[in-house]
């Protein structure tokens, strides 16, 4: 069986795992979390990293960072994972859901304007497949309209829109290491915060509201509850475990390329003959292949599709089930303007098998089958 995700794994996991444990020092903002950190403010240009215990939590970070307030609006795509919305529902917030671009499957950045009203606080663009949204756009919008951006950037770890980081543009930045992402903790996250005033903030909010960071600095003598607060630090032997593998980014980030490319050779002729699309990278996008899908023509088509590569022991799967029409959004949401591609995007998409290590016969034989399943 070709699986469809395998958590990466870059070899020096366990010795720095065991090295946070020589150290007794396995709590957070420990030696391998400061590492994690730094590595993500190197690579982004982000003013301040955080390392945190999911992108969940990132999210719900930069959702007391934004001071949202009961009946405030937030703009978001339908198309997404439950924790983009949660975050925000969390603090009382509505939900307004717009479109998707049928190229990216990213927020249609033309349709936000027109969903502002007086009570919209903050928009919420999110990376499909880590690939860029048109940020100028929504920057643009954001500015003339004076609204905060949270990138929910989980996705998009290594990916670049106009050679910006994703999750470094905005004033929060989401990325996740959880197990299906491209660099893994197990369970984890980071929130990236473009204001320094802003970093000192999230410092104290995610040290249960004390200032206990600006203590272990020196900066204050004592340490004592200062605001409301969660505790959203990882154990120092996660941070351990990813370290490992931010070290060797850009080595993973060739290996998923490679796949990716492959995939799109081998399939290009089905969206030649009209059988299927292929994704869209717009040139102002570098990505980082967290994932190859498919469009097919339709539910029925991608059922069959799903069935047709689980017999010649593939295991390829949907993705989203729009939000705003699940029982949630309904209550928490309303769609502004048209579903013309959410929905159907959600009914057509098929991921394929996507990993570090995926092989190249593994990534023909699948390109093989698929052509066979289209009769070509
Ligand atoms: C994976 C993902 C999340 C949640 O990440 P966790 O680290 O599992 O909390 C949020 N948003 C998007 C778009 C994701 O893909």
């Amino acid at each position: 069986m070709i699986v469809f995700n395998v958590p990466p794994y870059a070899g020096k996991e366990l010795d720095y795992m065991q090295e946070a444990i020589a150290g007794r020092k396995i709590c957070g903002d420990g030696p391998f979390t400061k590492k994690c950190n730094q590595w993500i403010e190197e690579k982004t240009g982000t003013t301040k990293a955080l390392l945190t215990t999911s992108c969940t939590q990132a999210l719900e970070l930069a959702a007391i960072l934004t001071d949202i307030q009961p009946g405030d609006e937030v703009i978001l795509p339908s198309f997404t994972f439950v924790s983009t919305a949660n975050a925000f529902v969390l603090r009382g917030a509505k939900l307004v859901f717009v479109d998707i671009r049928p190229d990216t499957k990213n927020i249609d950045e033309t349709l936000i304007e027109d969903a502002i009203t007086d009570k919209t606080k903050a928009i919420v663009p999110v990376h499909y497949a880590g690939v860029g949204c048109e940020m100028d756009t929504i920057l643009d919008i954001a500015r003339r309209h004076d609204l905060i951006v949270v990138e929910d950037a989980a996705q998009g770890v290594m990916s670049t829109y106009k050679g910006r980081a994703l999750g470094s543009m905005g004033d929060y930045g989401c990325f996740s290491f959880h197990e299906t992402k491209n660099y893994s903790m197990g369970e984890g996250g980071a929130i990236l915060i473009k204001d320094s005033e802003k970093a000192e903030e999230a410092e104290v909010i995610r040290e249960k509201g004390t200032d206990r960071s600006r203590f272990l600095r020196g900066q204050v003598d004592k340490y004592s509850w200062v605001t409301m607060g969660s505790s959203y630090l990882p154990s120092d032997m996660n941070a351990a475990y990813l370290y490992a593998q931010l070290e060797r980014a850009d080595e993973i980030n060739c290996d998923r390329l490679a796949s990716w490319n492959r995939y799109y050779k081998g399939l290009k002729p089905l969206e030649e003959k009209g059988l299927l699309q292929l994704p869209v990278i717009p040139q102002e996008c570098e990505h980082n292949a967290h994932m190859f899908y498919i469009v097919t023509k339709d539910l029925e088509e991608r059922t069959k599709l799903i069935s047709y590569l689980k017999e010649n022991e593939i295991n390829a799967v949907f993705h989203y089930v729009p939000l705003h029409s699940a029982k949630a959004g309904l209550k928490y949401g309303r769609f502004h303007g048209e579903d013309k591609y959410t929905t159907k995007v959600a009914e057509s998409l098929l991921r394929l098998p996507m990993y570090y290590g995926l092989k190249e016969e593994e990534v023909d034989y699948i390109c093989q089958k698929i052509n066979e399943f289209y009769g070509v």
